[in-house]
């Protein structure tokens, strides 16, 4: 019995270490029966144990505490475990709590009680099958993921673009407010807010705040990898300036810069965004690889912002909040669906509004005790669309309708009076004429810009060409019966 607890505890933490979360995740729950069941097969012969266990365990040990934060190995990871100047570059949670300290020396410690003593013994044939599935364990992807060379290639790619000088040329810098904030995130489309006159109150601290509401904002592109650097930098569709940034800016402009993540760092989808971010003076990255890392939920960096905004400091600031927010799965996104639709998905999908709803009322609030002036800027990355039916939604990102574009701009400002709505169709393409408006600094490089003013074309980059606002499809917004 004794030797039973002590494989199940191995193969427990193991597989938590490592990153396999015990979770309804199929593959994830096979792939840690497989250690369970090898470590059984093969207890009964000291060699492998010895000469093969052993060795290839002693990495996922030292890994422990790391995987308890991050989760599975990543490039992200990788990179900050070899590389000192990202390491330094950026914040991690540093606390590693104790409680995964306690669990790292109890790994240990029945690691060696399995070695030393624990055997069973099963028809040695089964060793073999023991072999493979110690293979496809979680201590096989683990060495399937050091990856040392693309880790170093995405860090080359990151280093590369600092080198690039922003090339700024400021003419004016009078910011009115002390702190400013931007929150960006995720696939959140306007019509789906109540702020914005949707029937379900899915949005409430925005339905009844005073602020600036744009009614027509779109998203330069319809995913997160295009839209954000060809907002967030100087661009037009096919060129992003990775120098002159808002980052570089207001850097130049002798702001603070912080930028806190809860997207991913580096990674297919990421480093395009973190060759912005980098530029910040403190960079705190929730997940290190890329978005599709272990799932934390978007409160985590109220605490990481509540610290850094009440930090003692006579500069004016920027702080920059990356959220998960809406991102497909929805249901992974939220602790709970509130909603509880027959329609699964967007029950989900609207649940994750509120909470977003829930982190940008958080933030004010942390603004207000602050007691300095603040302003702050809310937008979702993009848009999505609908491909289901109204029972069975399917909404996902795509190219061809409005609602792919069609995201919420609002600024929220400690001295606000009133409630404004503008109804203007407005592209992304102009974020930083307006974000340099906004903190009150003028260059020769960025022109000016009425968000008020009708253009008499409007364009958004559906990842081909640029295309006009008016010719793309419309998504009928879901009406939900309201209980
Ligand atoms: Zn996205």
């Amino acid at each position: 019995m004794r030797n039973i607890i002590v494989i199940v505890i191995l193969c427990l933490l193991l597989s938590m270490g490592l990153g396999f979360d015990v979770e309804l995740n199929y593959k994830h729950n096979l792939s840690v029966c497989a250690l369970l069941i090898s470590l059984f097969l093969l207890s009964g012969n000291k060699n492998i144990k010895l000469y093969f266990i052993l060795p290839l365990l002693v990495l996922p040990v030292i890994y422990f505490t790391t995987g308890m934060v991050y989760g599975r190995l990543n490039n992200g990871i990788l990179m900050s475990l070899f590389e000192t100047n990202i390491r330094e570059s950026l914040e991690f949670i540093t606390v590693i709590p104790m409680l995964f300290i306690f669990l790292n020396i109890l790994l240990l410690i029945v690691l060696i009680l399995y070695v030393g003593y624990v055997e069973f013994k099963f028809n040695k044939r089964l060793i073999y099958v023991g072999l493979v599935l110690f293979v496809i364990s979680p201590v096989g992807d683990f060495y399937k993921k050091v990856s040392p060379l693309s880790a170093l290639k995405e860090s080359e790619t990151l280093k590369e673009s600092l080198l690039i000088k922003p090339s700024w040329d400021i003419t004016a810098n009078h910011s009115k407010y002390d702190d400013y904030v931007l929150i960006i995130g995720e696939s959140m489309r306007k019509d789906y807010m109540s702020a914005y006159g949707y029937a379900l109150n899915t949005t409430p601290f925005l339905k009844k705040t005073n602020g600036f509401f744009l009614d027509g904002y779109l998203s330069t592109s319809p995913n997160t990898t295009t839209s954000l650097p060809r907002t967030l930098s100087i661009s037009d569709f096919k060129n992003v300036e990775i120098n002159n940034t808002i980052i570089t800016l207001a850097n130049k402009s002798g702001f603070d810069t912080t930028w806190i993540s809860n997207q991913g760092f580096v990674g297919e989808f990421d480093t395009a965004i973190s060759m912005v971010a980098q530029r910040s003076k403190n960079k705190f990255f929730l997940k290190l690889g890329g978005s599709k890392s272990r799932n934390i939920n978007d409160a985590a960096i109220l605490p990481i912002f509540a610290k850094e905004l009440n930090k003692q400091t006579t500069k004016k600031r920027l702080f920059v909040l990356h959220l998960m927010g809406s991102h497909p799965n929805f249901c992974k996104r939220i602790k709970k669906d509130i909603y509880n639709l027959d329609n699964q998905q967007l029950s989900c999908y609207l649940s994750s509004y509120t909470a977003t709803d829930n982190v940008i009322k958080n933030v004010i609030n942390k603004l207000k005790e602050r007691k300095r002036s603040y302003s702050l800027i809310y937008f979702s990355d993009h848009g999505l669309n609908e491909s289901g039916t109204e029972q069975d939604s399917q909404l996902h990102i795509g190219n061809k309708h409005l609602s792919n574009y069609s995201i919420p701009f609002i600024r929220l400002s400690s001295d606000d009076t009133r409630r404004i709505t503008v109804k203007n169709n407005v592209s992304a393409f102009h974020f930083l004429s307006i974000f340099s408006d906004w903190i009150g600094v003028k260059t020769k490089q960025i022109p000016d810009f009425d968000i008020a003013k009708k253009e008499k074309y409007v364009y958004v980059f559906d990842w081909n060409k640029m295309i006009e606002v008016n010719t793309l499809l419309l998504d009928p917004t879901i009406v939900v019966p309201i209980k």
